[in-house]
């Protein structure tokens, strides 16, 4: 008896169409990441420049998710992660995500 059942992760709707399934999931992993890395201080680190917030609900409005691998598909229910895979996502401030996008590169 396996500890996973694909059908124990199947719940309705997560296959929506307009993409509501992933974003909810993606959600989740940003405020589980937040938590988790909470140092001695209560404080949550970007990524990129190593801003710190010790504002729970600020980190999570000003810190996003980003790939290290951003090809191939997220999340698509069940245990299929795809790209949304916790091992291959990093917290990032939105001045390292703009930073990014303006050079044309992973900004760090
Ligand atoms: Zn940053």
């Amino acid at each position: 008896m396996g500890l996973l059942f694909q059908e124990q992760f199947e719940l309705d709707g997560w296959n929506s169409t307009d993409g509501a399934s992933r974003r909810s999931f993606r959600a989740g992993i940003k405020a589980a990441f937040i938590v988790s890395q909470l140092n001695r201080l209560g404080q949550v680190l970007c990524a990129g420049c190593g801003f710190a917030w010790s504002d729970l609900v600020l980190a999570f409005n000003e810190l996003e998710l980003e790939g290290l691998s951003e090809t191939g598909t997220g999340y698509a229910g069940g245990v299929d992660m795809g790209v949304d895979h916790p091992n291959n996502l990093v917290l990032k401030c939105f001045r390292c995500i703009d930073k990014a996008a303006t050079v044309g590169q992973k900004a760090c």
